[in-house]
């Protein structure tokens, strides 16, 4: 079949041409004719076929092209060039023009890191390849901005500068400014509203030139002398550059892994190569920007999803200039063009906001991997709490395994309590012996953090006398009272009500609250502790831009307080001044129907215990449940999160469950629950025959949300390429089902939830 187009098949219907007969179509006459096999953002698993127009540009793959489609012009891109088409010559429609010309939007390494992704994760091309474009360049009149330039004075600008400026005055300031050096765009934008004429005229006279910028190297502050363990991974990833290889950097919070980043880096950076550092949603924080900044002497470019259209062209279009040394961003940041990168870093590697969770359903760890490989470069993912993925891949020697377990400042590890709730009075939530350790923490002048990963007053809202309970009508949820704001809410699709009076079932004035979230921590603790300033961190409190540094630098200052928040909380901060960690409750997570669900709530729990004692004074977590014999967590109190993993994988092996094995899941959605069991049911009979055996339909966790209903069929297989194997026929097959139309559907390879 074609070459490049492994959806194309001739079974494929291409919908603007109609239904053709399929054959190939082979170019016949003598001078070989070129088909361009296009990628376009529509929700077809193909590519599609044109014809080059007749001009001087020569068609690549990578470039964008226009084109129409039905009535439409939308933009493409060349994925592959072909002499072939499953379709009559005369068929096919010619591209209607080339909007950046002979230019490439995407290299050649990342078409074959994004055919590798479309291929893996069973998503529509247009889909994957758009999603790795800025917006802008998503859109027809989108251009792609011209690399940053600078402009300097030649030898006779100099002589010109030398004369008085006659009546030259706006040019001879430009002159000036241009004497002491290189100058670019914003500083001329500053001098003179009409700069761009005055330039003009100076560049005619051939006075100035202009040439590509270069990205400047400040002052660089050296770092602390390495520990012998941190020097290892140093020296050991720094031996892999220049050919792929994994590396696990498996420290403890405060251990001095981003140390180790900073050295690696400094190598990179020093030989002329590009680097990319992945963090998850949460972790950007100016802290850690700075803390590049100052130490690597290049200003890092820093992507992520808050940043509007314009910001984004922008930092691509640094990115593939190779004007940025360093990214520093988000999941998404991982497709940008960079033609020298030699290294990648993902922070956190564990978090699961490095797998999209909606439309291209990606792995951004994976997809990391995936993309050191293709340029042979090394990849390093750093954590305190190895996925389990990533932890079997080290035991396996796939990966290297670096261990970094002791605190780099010196400062001891917490030390944990446990408290077992069944025999302690509690007040709104907390045990009186937790309480009390608060209250002799800030008598110590010292802070204490307070950790409930549930915002809101209290989750739950019932009737004392008929039981009526306040649920979401869209989804399976309970509504959250938020008291402040006097409204019912829900946390998933975000509807809600005001706080009724009375039982809207039987009218009573019998309304109760249950449970706690931080909301209530908060009023309860000013209360118990009226003195004390109180900083509440969840995305109530945290809202505006700048709020959390506002927050953090009041817990930096050092005064006693008391912090409490969700898991916002929980990463990358240094309180130096925190010395206490309550855990309010993570019980829900030991008896999850979700496999991961222990795997995330250990993750957690060390996150968040890895605020307590970070600097000289020593820290302690008390952690509050009613399970405290529970075999896994006690395994992780006792002996560590490395034995921890190591059970938890024993668990998963026995139980066939990943990584041991290999799921994908078809998720399917409508508003009404026969349309999807129709499906799904359809689906199940068509699975093709093979080693992945089909489970289901399941109701998905949360079966209704957002008012639709949810249900999903699970294929696992023991072998990966058997499962992919199935999935593409299937996948081929799933399109023809009439109750396809009626549902919402997409295939979860490596999913993360259920
Ligand atoms: P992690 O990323 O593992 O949480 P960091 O690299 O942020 O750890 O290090 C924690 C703290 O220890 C930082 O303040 C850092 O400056 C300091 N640090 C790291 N390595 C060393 C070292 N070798 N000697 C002294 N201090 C260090
Ligand atoms: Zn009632
Ligand atoms: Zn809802």
């Amino acid at each position: 079949m074609c070459i490049g187009t492994p959806f194309l098949t001739s079974a494929t219907i291409i919908p603007i041409l109609g239904s053709v007969t399929a054959r190939i179509h082979a170019m016949q006459s003598s001078s070989p004719m070129l088909v361009l096999k296009v990628a376009l953002a529509v929700p077809l698993r193909q590519l599609f076929d044109y014809l080059p127009v007749e001009n001087d540009i020569k068609p690549r793959p990578g470039q964008r092209v226009v084109v129409s489609f039905g009535r439409r012009k939308m933009v493409g891109v060349i994925v592959a060039l072909s002499d072939q088409s499953a379709w009559p010559l005369e068929k096919l429609a010619k591209v209607a023009e080339y909007p950046d010309g002979e230019k490439t939007v995407l290299t050649v390494e990342t078409l074959a890191l994004l055919k590798w992704c479309w291929r893996y994760y069973k998503h529509t091309p247009g889909e994957v390849v758009f999603n790795a474009l800025p917006p802008r360049l998503r859109k027809t009149d989108g251009v792609m901005p011209p690399p940053p330039v600078q402009y300097c004075l030649t030898a006779a600008g100099k002589d010109r500068l030398q004369e008085p400026p006659g009546r030259i005055k706006a040019q001879f300031r430009l002159l000036q400014q241009m004497s002491s050096g290189p100058v670019q765009e914003p500083l001329l934008q500053t001098i003179s509203p009409s700069w761009r004429k005055t330039l003009a005229r100076l560049l005619e006279q051939q006075w100035v030139h202009s040439e590509l910028q270069t990205s400047a190297r400040l002052k660089s502050v050296p770092g602390p002398a390495l520990m012998a363990e941190q020097q290892f991974a140093v020296d050991a990833i720094g031996a892999s550059l220049g050919g792929f290889h994994c590396h696990l950097l498996d420290g403890i919070t405060g251990s001095g892994k981003t140390e180790v980043y900073l050295r690696v880096l400094e190598q990179v950076l020093g030989q002329g190569g590009q680097a990319m550092l992945l963090v998850p949603e949460i972790g950007l924080t100016p802290q850690l920007l700075m803390r590049f900044q100052k130490r690597l002497g290049i200003e890092p470019l820093v992507t992520h999803s808050g940043l509007n259209e314009g910001q984004r062209l922008q930092a691509w279009a640094m990115a593939r200039s190779g004007l940025a040394r360093l990214v520093i961003g988000t999941r998404s940041a991982l497709f940008l063009p960079m033609p020298e990168l030699q290294l990648i870093i993902l922070d956190e590697e564990h978090d699961a906001s490095f797998k999209q969770q909606d439309g291209f359903r990606y792995s951004a760890r994976d997809v990391a991997v995936k993309r050191a490989a293709g340029l042979a470069v090394p990849v390093v993912l750093g954590t305190a709490t190895p996925s389990l993925e990533t932890f079997n891949n080290a035991t396996n020697n796939r990966y290297s395994w670096h261990r970094l377990r002791k605190r780099a400042t010196g400062a001891a590890e917490p030390h944990w309590r446990v408290l077992d709730l069944v025999q302690q009075s509690m007040t709104g939530g907390i045990s009186s012996v937790a309480m009390e350790a608060i209250g002799q923490t800030l008598e110590k002048k010292e802070q204490a953090l307070i950790f409930l990963n549930r915002r809101g007053y209290a989750p739950i809202i019932l009737c004392h006398e008929c039981g009526w309970h306040a649920a979401c009508q869209r989804c399976d949820a309970n509504l959250t009272w938020h008291k402040a704001s006097h409204k019912l809410l829900c946390h998933h699709c975000d509807s809600g009500m005001r706080v009724p009076v009375m039982c809207p079932d039987c009218g009573a004035d019998a309304l109760q609250s249950a449970g706690e979230g931080t909301e209530q921590l908060e009023q309860m603790l000013s209360k118990v502790f009226p003195q004390t300033p109180l900083l509440r961190f969840d995305r109530d409190t945290v809202r505006k831009k700048g709020e959390f540094e506002r927050l953090s630098a009041q817990v930096k200052a050092g005064e006693p307080c008391l912090l409490v928040g969700t898991q916002m909380l929980a990463k990358g901060h240094h309180f130096p001044k925190v010395t206490l960690v309550v855990i309010v409750n993570l019980d829900q997570a030991l008896y999850s129907a979700d496999f991961r669900a222990l795997e995330r709530m250990g993750q957690l729990m060390l996150q968040v215990a890895g605020r307590a004692g970070r600097d000289q004074l020593p820290g302690e977590v008390i952690l509050q449940t009613h399970y405290p014999q529970h075999e896994s967590l006690h395994t992780l109190l006792t002996s560590g999160y490395e034995a921890f993993a190591g059970e938890l994988c024993s668990n998963r092996q026995a139980a066939c469950l990943p990584p041991y094995s290999y799921q994908a899941l078809l998720r399917s959605d409508a508003h009404q629950k026969e349309d999807v069991s129709a499906f799904l049911n359809q689906a199940k009979q068509c699975f093709p025959m093979g080693e992945a055996t089909i489970y289901g339909p399941f109701p998905a966790m949360m079966e209704r949300r957002s008012g639709r209903t949810r249900w999903y069929l699970l294929v696992q297989a023991n072998k990966r390429s058997m499962l992919h194997h199935q999935l593409d026929d299937w996948v081929l097959q799933l399109h023809k089902l009439p109750s396809a139309r009626k549902v919402r559907w997409v295939v979860d390879v490596d999913p993360q939830d259920y």
